[in-house]
């Protein structure tokens, strides 16, 4: 039986075919190039987070 499924990617808004078929925290499903994108993204942020708290203890 040959069910396809299909899924698209909540970041880009495309189909996302099975071999690039990832899924983030959520479960949701996602390009793997489009979630390491959002997860580089988001340690830039989490980074200047970081870094303003470093300042706060000096
Ligand atoms: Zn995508």
């Amino acid at each position: 039986m040959t069910r396809k499924l299909r899924a698209y990617c909540w970041i880009c808004g495309k189909e996302v075919p099975l071999e690039h078929c990832k899924t983030d925290e959520h479960g949701h499903a996602v390009h793997d190039y489009c979630y390491s994108t959002r997860v580089k993204l988001e340690g830039e942020s989490s980074r200047k987070h970081a870094s303003r708290a470093e300042r706060t203890q000096n």
